[in-house]
């Protein structure tokens, strides 16, 4: 064997045990690696298999025993750029779906086929034989057109993989290009050597591919040592803006759109790339259909905006806070509908009386507390009306409690039809309800409670057991001092419907004074 031969079967057999030592490694430590490792061990390991099949090809001195080692060659071979950027799939943050990795793995499991049976259909090696002149171990061969496919498709594979680590350049933290240049190189190295070897310029006979594998795989050690590739891995910038679930843009110090994630896209799917570098005004408009609803002066504030139809109708909390060095304005946009739809719900349980649906007690209190106070202060008319059913206790006796609560929300639909949004009516107590009139007079709240309490009389609630008819009894009073508290006035309304009771019932009262009380 002359001293070239074993050089190139020492620098394979380099390339070899670098390899495999690299996919032992990996395996022993995989419990602190994660998933990717295992792609890497695969990875490794046939590429092991790729070049000491190769380094034993070389020691090849029969055609049979070269034919022998080329069809475990492609054992490792034709698989290793595959997996190699399966490898970098996974790396960036790929989905790697079953489907893919077979799709992916499939022409390698036929190139090994191929050359398996080659001596059947030369389809992979039309002519393949010691080279005349030089001798076994070199080869002469004439490619067929599976070799083309297996050696277009290799090389795809690591250009792609290239590519793919090339990409994330520029957004990958300085301290984690180290791991970049060990993927980088480790395609670019066998890329290229293949490249030189189908021109020509290496040595005839003989695949100088794994030759030049140890210098990938020292790489690989070096990023593994150094920037514990395998351990942290770089996620890129632009994944961690389109994984946030709420709507990101970012505009420049003009307003003009320079960036928006993908969330935002599915916000307003009227957006794309084209509307980047135009005035976000104008973008709005066209994927809105309507000019901006917050304020992007307002530099640092939180404003609620409604996006959608009637049919859909969504809220969202819009954010915006200048970038750093105010150079910009990144707006936020948060879908809080659930949580608005709950509040509304929940504010609708907190105020709304559960039989009648109508306000209840604590409504009408906060409500009123508010109106009244604004009445005092304009020193306009403020009037409360209290109303109890007479004799509803005999009601509940002769029909039932379950008749008793129909009756009270009959009751309270019927006043409520009555009611325009200057009154505001609620349930006072059991059987009790209240109306408080702004901007009224005693007189004229006195003619609106008559006109109840003759509706009341002259709307029976129909039952299987007949009409039910009850009446009204009602206490109306009049603000009249200035620092008169509401609690006051519907004492005052109290007293009158107390009286209004004491008169026989079914009739309105008016309170005029603790000492003149008048009959009206
Ligand atoms: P008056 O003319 O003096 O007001 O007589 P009344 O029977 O209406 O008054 P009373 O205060 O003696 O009785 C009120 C009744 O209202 C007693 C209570 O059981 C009934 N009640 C209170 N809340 C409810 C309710 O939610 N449903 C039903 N069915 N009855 C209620
Ligand atoms: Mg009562
Ligand atoms: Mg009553």
């Amino acid at each position: 064997m002359n001293s070239l031969l074993t050089a190139y079967i020492t620098l394979i057999c380099t390339s070899g045990v670098l390899n495999l030592y690299l996919c032992i490694h990996v395996f022993i430590n995989r419990h602190r690696y994660k998933t990717i490792a295992y792609i890497f061990i695969f990875y490794t390991s046939f590429i092991a298999i790729y070049c000491f099949a190769s380094a034993l090809g070389l020691t090849g001195t029969t055609l049979e025993q070269i034919k022998f080692w080329t069809i475990i060659q492609y054992i490792g071979m034709p698989i290793s750029s595959p997996l190699g950027l399966l490898f970098i799939m996974q790396y960036l943050g790929k989905k790697l779906t079953k489907i893919r990795i077979i799709a992916i793995l499939a022409i390698p499991v036929i190139s090994f086929v191929m050359v398996a049976t080659n001596d059947l259909h030369h389809l992979h090696y039309k002519v393949f034989q010691i080279d005349p002149v030089l001798g076994a171990p070199y080869i002469y061969q004439e490619i067929g057109i599976w070799y083309a496919i297996h050696g277009v498709y290799t090389f795809g594979c690591m250009f792609v993989a290239f590519l793919l680590v090339l990409s994330r350049w520029r957004e990958t933290a300085k301290i984690y290009r180290v791991q970049l240049v060990a993927l980088l190189l480790g395609q670019l190295i066998p890329m290229l050597t293949a490249f030189l070897y189908l021109i020509g310029v290496t040595p005839k006979g003989i695949d100088p591919v794994p030759m030049v594998l140890w210098s990938a795989s020292l790489l690989y050690l070096w990023a593994i040592n150094s920037s514990r590739m395998f351990t942290i891995m770089p996620i890129a910038k632009d994944a961690i803006f389109n994984s946030i679930n709420d709507g990101v843009i970012v505009l420049d110090e003009s307003h003009q759109l320079i960036e928006f994630n993908q969330a935002c896209q599915r916000l307003f799917p009227k957006l794309n790339k084209s509307a980047l570098g135009i005035g976000f005004n104008q973008v709005y408009f066209e994927i809105s259909g309507e000019s901006v609803p917050f304020n992007l002066e307002d530099s640092i504030g939180t404003q609620e905006i409604q996006l959608g139809d009637n049919r859909e109708k969504r809220i969202y909390q819009v954010r915006t806070s200048l970038l750093q060095d105010r150079k910009g304005l990144l707006i936020i946009f948060t879908n809080i509908t659930e949580i608005k739809t709950l509040q509304v719900k929940l504010e609708q349980q907190a105020y709304s009386d559960e039989l009648t649906q109508i306000f209840n007690r604590r409504a009408f209190f906060e409500k009123c507390n508010a109106e009244f106070a604004a009445a005092n202060k304009e020193s306009s008319p403020y009037t409360v009306v209290l109303m109890d059913i007479d004799y509803f206790k005999k009601v509940n006796d002769t029909y039932g409690h379950p008749v008793g609560d129909q009756l009270l929300i009959h009751i309270a639909k019927l006043c409520q039809s009555q009611m325009n949004k200057e009154m505001l009516f609620a349930r006072y107590g059991g059987e009790e309800f209240v109306v408080a009139l702004k901007g009224r007079t005693a007189s004229e709240s006195k003619k609106i409670a008559n006109q109840l309490r003759k509706i009341i009389e002259s709307r029976p609630l129909p039952t299987p057991e007949g009409d039910i008819s009850v009446t009204l009894s009602c206490g109306v009073a009049e603000a009249t001092e200035k620092d008169e508290t509401l609690y006051q006035l519907l004492n005052k309304a109290d007293k009158a419907l107390y009286e209004a009771k004491g008169e026989g019932r079914n009739q309105v009262r008016v309170y005029t004074g603790v000492e003149n009380r008048i009959k009206c």
